[in-house]
């Protein structure tokens, strides 16, 4: 059942956000931009894995940008430069990019990616403005234009959230105001500086805004339709497709591991009779609970609960022998005795137990030993696993 609740949440997410157009969260605050929480985990998870390799490049692109910046006043004579700027370019800005560059490559540190973009951001923010005001300070050019074109690469390269960089917006504001107030700027000059960098950072982020809601709201389609095409609606349990999919790729992965892989393949008994006798929504209910106690069967992560067809059901076991799997189609097939359906109705089922041996490449060859079990159970009785 929590699967097919699942796919409503995503479903009601991305309605509530298309007819609103503002709204993500489930409150209809306007303008926010956050899902619910357990959807907002699953975006910021996929959102960092897929922006790793671009983040990978921007830092590289980042670091050399600084250099240039510092070899162009290098050149231009001594008139620009006081030598503390090349502390903190070479010192803090070429180090900390350099830093995250390395973090993509540490497999452990990849969840705290974002965080160390955001640290990247106010570590460049912090040593331009610092380096410029001594800069000033010491009656070198004063440079502004070096410190939009940073906010550039801060706001939008780093592939911060917008909330993110709101925080290192404000930050560079006050990092410049501070330490360009203390090196004795006029303060109309700093007031007027102030405003285009204020300026420049909330057109950025109206950027960043337009692009992230656009970005979350395309997430969402991707993610409701990928439900759409794996998942059975009636059960939320997988379908035929990515049961044969999934089964391919794990039958590969097992041989190649020399782990044992099993298949179990469920038909309930009787199903006409109990919809003939019940009514067909009691059927539909009965399926969705069997959906259910099929979820608590599958305990690791790769294995798969699928519906296969009608009446049908199939589960791969991954690292299961035959004799484990057998252990837990018993206490599934336990569990769907004792669960008594609308009007009082019981069911039980037949089910075919294969493991996949040494010489098996096929997955179908797999699918159709465990269907030959299946009908023996059903040909010795029914309500029995073979
Ligand atoms: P057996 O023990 O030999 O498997 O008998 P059976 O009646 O279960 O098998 P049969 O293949 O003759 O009938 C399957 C039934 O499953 C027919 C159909 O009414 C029912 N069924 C298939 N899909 C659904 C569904 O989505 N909802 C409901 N309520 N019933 C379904
Ligand atoms: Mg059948
Ligand atoms: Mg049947």
């Amino acid at each position: 059942m929590k699967r097919i609740e699942d796919s409503a949440r995503y479903q009601n997410a991305l309605e509530r956000a298309e007819s609103g157009g503002r709204t993500l969260l489930a409150d209809g605050r306007s303008f926010s931009l956050s899902f619910d929480p357990g959807i907002e985990a699953e975006y910021l998870e996929q959102r960092s894995a897929l922006l790793l390799t671009l983040r990978r490049y921007v830092v590289v692109l980042g670091a050399f940008l600084y250099a240039c910046f510092l070899l162009n006043d290098a050149l231009a004579g001594a008139r620009y430069q006081h030598a503390f700027n090349y502390w903190m370019v070479y010192g803090v800005c070429v180090p900390v990019n350099f830093l995250m560059f390395a973090a993509t490559f540490v497999e452990r540190l990849h969840p705290f990616i974002s965080r160390l973009a955001a640290f990247v951001a106010m570590a460049n923010a912090m040593a331009l403005s610092i380096a410029g005001a001594v800069n000033f300070q010491s009656g070198h050019a004063f440079p502004l234009e070096v410190l939009l074109i940073q906010q550039l690469y801060n706001v939008f390269l780093l592939g911060l959230l917008t909330a993110t960089a709101a925080n290192v917006v404000l930050f560079n504001l006050v990092l410049f105001a501070v330490p360009y107030w203390l090196s004795g700027m006029p303060i109309d000059v700093l007031i007027e500086h102030s405003f285009l960098l204020g300026t420049s950072g909330f057109l950025g982020l109206i950027g960043c805004y337009l692009h992230e809601h656009t970005d979350r709201l395309n997430w969402l389609r991707c993610r409701v339709l990928k439900d759409l095409a794996e998942r059975d609606s009636l059960t939320g349990l997988f379908n035929h497709r990515i049961f044969h999919q999934r089964g391919a790729l794990l039958l590969r992965q097992a041989r190649r591991d020399g782990i044992p892989l099993s298949i179990v393949l469920i038909d309930i008994d009787h199903f006409k009779r109990f919809n003939d006798q019940y009514g067909h929504p009691a059927g539909d209910e009965c399926l969705r609970r069997l959906a259910t106690l099929m979820w608590t069967t599958t305990r690791r992560p790769f294995d798969v609960a699928a519906r296969l067809g009608g009446e049908e059901l199939g589960l791969i076991l991954y690292g299961t022998s035959a004799e484990a799997a057998m252990q837990r189609t018993a206490a599934l097939f336990s569990a769907i005795r004792n669960e008594v359906f609308p009007g009082g109705a019981r069911v039980t089922a037949s089910a075919g137990v294969v493991q996949a041996t040494h010489g098996e490449h096929d997955f179908g060859d797999l699918v159709a030993r465990g269907d030959e079990s299946m009908y023996r159970a059903k040909a010795e009785g029914r309500d029995c696993i073979r």
